[in-house]
């Protein structure tokens, strides 16, 4: 299982990890140079990229108090156990997305998958949200979605569907696949670039995302996420490939 190496530029454009050099000076490695230059060579350890806003930002539809506990302890802690899991080894000098590449159904590397890949889930999901998010997407997502779904409330139905109806803890994504938007769900860490689709955008739907705001109502949330707060712009950016 896997995904070919021309497909990372493409899956995160513009995507940056910051990387803490070895000697202790901060290093920035392009995600989207990969095409270029093959995998880069990148010191560990791994570090947490920043949130693209402030921790109140989403409020009052998703608590300071939420972000702080889903951004500070989980995502940092699947970084952390990354980091540590792969401290000492081959795998502690690969970009993010190469660990994912090579750890995806080896079952002697789950442990390594599934905290690289709730790293880049995480870091994905906070693009996928944005104050004042929802309404409509940029004309050019606008169009391949009503190609795909018919109808834009079709695209969030199904979207909606798929975040709701996941049993226990995942993910719904919106992916391109091919020339067409579809939706997708899956489960705890995995991610649909294992199945070479490639990401628009993603709604976190384990308890942990919404359960101090939400409690047990996970449609609120997904209510909430899609109609006030998802980042179609971040998601027409991936679409072209920026
Ligand atoms: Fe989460």
């Amino acid at each position: 299982m896997g995904y070919p190496d021309k497909n990372h530029a493409v899956l995160n454009p513009g995507r940056r990890i910051f990387l803490k050099a070895a000697a202790g000076a901060a290093a920035t490695i392009a995600m989207g140079g990969f095409a270029r230059h093959g995998f880069a060579e990148a010191p560990a350890p791994l570090k947490l990229p920043p949130l693209p806003y402030g921790e109140s930002a989403l409020e009052p539809l998703i608590s300071a108090r939420t972000i702080s506990f889903h951004y500070g302890k989980h995502h940092k802690g699947y970084l952390d156990n990354l980091n540590r899991l792969i401290a000492g080894t081959e795998m502690a000098r690969m970009s993010l997305e190469k660990i994912m590449s090579v750890s995806a159904g080896k079952p002697e590397k789950v442990a390594i998958f599934n905290n690289a890949a709730q790293t880049w889930n995480h870091d994905f999901y906070w693009r996928s949200l944005r104050p004042g998010g929802g309404g409509e997407p940029p004309a050019v997502l606008s169009k391949i979605i009503k190609a795909s779904f018919g109808s834009l409330d079709a695209c969030r139905k199904e979207l909606a569907d798929a975040a709701v109806t996941q049993f226990g803890s995942g993910w719904a994504w919106l992916v391109l696949d091919g020339a067409k938007v579809k939706v997708v769900k899956t489960a705890n860490a995995d991610n649909p670039m294992t199945r070479g689709l490639k990401p628009l955008v993603t709604i976190d739907v384990w308890e942990h995302a919404y359960y101090l705001d939400y409690q047990n109502r996970r449609a609120d949330y997904v209510t909430a996420v899609i109609g006030k707060l998802l980042n179609w712009e971040f998601a027409a950016g991936n679409l072209a490939g920026r």
